[in-house]
C-alpha cells in the first residue's frame, strides 16, 4: 500500500503548513508561496511570483538584508534569520508586521533555493502567555489589596459590564446588569446624599480638558437593597483625545473599615480635648478659689464682728474702724491677687527685670531635674558677661524647661543612649537681641509633625497635652522675643529662642 503522504503534492502540503512560506532562488526571487504567506503578505499567488524578496524588506533593511542574504547563499544553513533581532516583513499595502523568521536551505535539480518560514502565531503567542500572566498577576494584586477596576468610556458608561464593580455598587442584587444597556458611572450606584455632589464635581474635574485628569474622591455608597453603607475610595486617571475626555480608568477600594477607626479615633481626641478644657477651667477656678479664699473669710469674720457690735448697740468705734479697714484690706489683698494671676495667666502685664541668660539657663536645668528630667547629660557653651536680658523670669524658666522636658522625652522615646543636650546662649548681633539655643540627639522632626508643633493640643505623644511649645511660644513673644524650630537642624531637633537685652 502506498504511503499516504505520496500521494499528496507538494503544493497541497506546502498550502497545508499554518505557518507563512516562501520559496526563494538563490537570485533573491520567489518561486512559490504557500496560503498562508499569501495570506499573511496579502498579495496573490501571480503577484508574488517573481517578485523579489527585498519587496517585503522595510526599505531601511533593504541594503543589509541583501549582503546577509549574498552571504547566507555561499554558506547556506538551516537557522533562523537575525540572530534574535526584531524582524519584520513588509506586506503588500506597506503595513509592517513583526515576524521570526526561519531559513532553510533546500536544493532541487541542482539549484539551490531557500524556504523562508514566517512565524507569527508562536511570537503572538508568547505575548498573548504574557500578558495573561500579567494580567493575572494584576488581577491577584488587585485583589489582595481590595482594589475592584473600573473603565468608562467617554459618556461615563461602563466599557465592559464589569461584575465586581457591579457587585461594589450594590447593583447584582438589585439586578442591574440585566438591562442590556451599557451601564452609567452616575446613575447606577446610590451615593449617600451628603457625598453625590463632591463624587460628580470630582468625575467633573477629572474628565475636564483643562484640567490635569486625576480622580481621587472618596464617598458611601449606598446598598440598594440592604441599605447598608459602605465608604469607598476611587483613585483614577481620565485619558484625553483631542481635547475631549475618552476614558476614565482607576480602581475602587472598600476604606468603611478605615473610616470606622478614623472617626473613633476623632472621639477619642475631641473627649480629650473636652477633659483637657476642663481641667484647665477646674484648675484655674482652683487658683482663683486659692487667691481669694483667705481674703474672704477674713472679710467674713470682720463683718461679723462689725455686725454683733451693731446688734449690741455697743458701738466701739475704734473695734467697728479696725473691722472696717481690715475688710477693705482683705478685699484689696484679693483684688491685687487677682490681678497678679490674670497677669500670669495675659502676656504684657507681668513684670519685668534684668536676666543674667546663663543663670537662667542653670536655674532651668536644676528645676528640669527636680521635676525628673534628670536622664541626660547637658552640654553648655555660655557667652560670657553676654548683656543682660529683660523678661519676667518664672516664664524664661518655663520655656527652658519645656524644651528640656521635650528633648529628654523624644530622646527617651528613641531610646538613646548618649542623651546629650546642648545649650548656646550667644549674641544674636544681627538683631541685636541674647539668642538661646536647645539641640538634643534624639529622632528630631520629620516635615508634617514640625508643621503642627506650635499648634495648642498638638502632640504625638500617648500621654501628651500639646500645649508645652504653643505656651513656650506666646511666653517668648510675651517677652519681646521670638521661638521656632531649626528646619535644618543636622542631628535631632534644635529650638531657638530670643530675647531683648535690658535697655
Ligand atoms: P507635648 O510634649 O505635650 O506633646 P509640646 O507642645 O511640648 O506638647 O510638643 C508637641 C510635639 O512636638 C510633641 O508631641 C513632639 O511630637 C514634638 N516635639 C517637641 N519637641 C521635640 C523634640 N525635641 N524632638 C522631637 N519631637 C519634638
Amino acid at each position: 500500500m502506498a504511503h499516504p503522504l505520496q500521494s499528496l503534492s507538494f503544493q497541497s502540503l506546502f498550502d497545508a503548513v499554518a505557518d507563512a512560506m516562501l520559496l526563494i532562488t538563490d537570485t533573491g526571487i520567489i518561486t512559490e508561496a504557500n496560503a498562508a504567506a499569501l495570506s499573511l503578505l496579502g498579495y496573490t499567488a501571480k503577484e508574488i511570483a517573481g517578485l523579489k524578496v527585498e519587496v517585503l524588506v522595510p526599505e531601511r533593511y533593504r541594503a543589509q538584508h541583501l549582503k546577509h542574504r549574498t552571504k547566507f547563499i555561499r554558506n547556506p544553513e538551516k537557522r533562523p534569520m537575525g540572530s534574535g533581532n526584531e524582524l519584520s516583513v513588509l506586506t503588500k499595502d506597506g503595513k509592517e508586521l513583526e515576524v521570526d523568521i526561519g531559513l532553510s536551505p533546500i536544493s532541487y535539480q541542482e539549484k539551490s533555493y531557500t524556504l523562508v518560514t514566517f512565524y507569527t502565531v508562536a511570537k503572538r503567542k508568547s505575548v498573548e502567555q504574557a500578558l495573561r500572566i500579567s494580567e493575572e498577576s494584576l488581577r491577584l494584586a488587585k485583589k489582595a489589596a481590595g482594589l475592584v477596576a473600573f473603565d468608562f468610556d467617554a459618556d461615563l458608561k461602563m466599557r465592559d459590564t464589569n461584575e465586581q464593580l457591579l457587585a461594589y455598587w450594590g447593583a447584582e442584587q438589585a439586578n442591574i446588569e440585566q438591562k442590556s444597556e451599557k451601564i452609567d458611572i452616575v446613575a447606577v450606584p446610590i451615593i449617600h446624599p451628603e457625598d453625590s455632589a463632591i463624587r460628580a464635581s470630582a468625575i467633573r474635574h477629572a474628565t475636564d480638558p483643562g484640567g490635569n485628569g486625576e480622580l481621587k474622591v472618596e464617598y458611601r455608597i449606598i446598598n440598594p437593597v440592604t441599605g447598608d453603607l459602605r465608604w469607598v475610595s476611587a483613585t483614577g486617571r481620565a485619558h484625553f483625545r483631542d481635547g475631549h475626555a475618552t476614558r476614565l480608568l482607576g480602581v475602587v477600594r472598600d476604606i468603611t473599615e478605615q473610616k470606622i477607626l478614623e472617626k473613633k479615633l476623632q472621639d477619642q481626641h475631641a473627649e480629650t480635648e473636652t477633659l483637657f478644657a476642663k481641667e484647665v477651667a477646674t484648675q484655674t477656678a482652683s487658683a482663683i478659689a486659692h487667691e481669694i479664699n483667705q481674703p474672704l473669710t477674713a472679710i467674713s469674720a470682720y463683718s461679723e464682728v462689725a455686725l454683733h457690735a451693731l446688734k449690741q448697740k455697743v458701738i466701739d468705734s475704734v473695734s467697728l474702724k479696725r473691722a472696717l479697714e481690715g475688710c477693705v484690706a482683705q478685699a484689696q489683698r484679693a483684688g491685687s491677687s487677682l490681678h497678679e494671676l490674670l497677669s500670669f495667666l495675659h502676656k504684657g502685664e507681668m513684670t519685668r527685670e534684668q536676666l543674667d541668660v546663663n543663670n537662667v539657663v542653670k536655674e532651668a536645668l536644676v528645676i528640669a531635674k527636680s521635676y525628673g528630667y534628670s536622664d541626660f547629660h547637658p552640654v553648655l557653651e555660655l557667652e560670657s558677661n553676654i548683656k543682660p536680658v529683660l523678661g519676667n523670669k518664672t516664664q524664661v524658666l518655663k520655656i527652658l524647661v519645656n524644651l528640656l522636658r521635650n528633648a529628654v522625652e523624644a530622646m527617651r522615646e528613641a531610646e538613646i543612649a548618649s542623651s546629650e543636650i546642648s545649650i548656646t546662649v550667644r549674641t544674636n548681633a544681627n538683631i541685636n537681641m541674647a539668642h538661646v539655643s536647645v539641640q538634643d540627639v534624639g529622632p528630631g522632626l520629620n516635615y508634617e509633625v514640625a508643621k503642627h508643633i506650635f499648634e495648642p493640643f498638638f502632640t504625638t505623644k500617648p500621654k501628651g497635652i500639646g500645649m508645652g511649645l504653643a505656651i513656650s511660644r506666646s511666653l517668648a513673644e510675651a517677652n519681646g522675643g521670638q521661638l521656632w524650630l531649626d528646619p535644618d537642624a543636622k542631628l535631632g531637633a534644635t529650638f531657638h529662642f530670643t530675647l531683648p537685652f535690658a535697655p
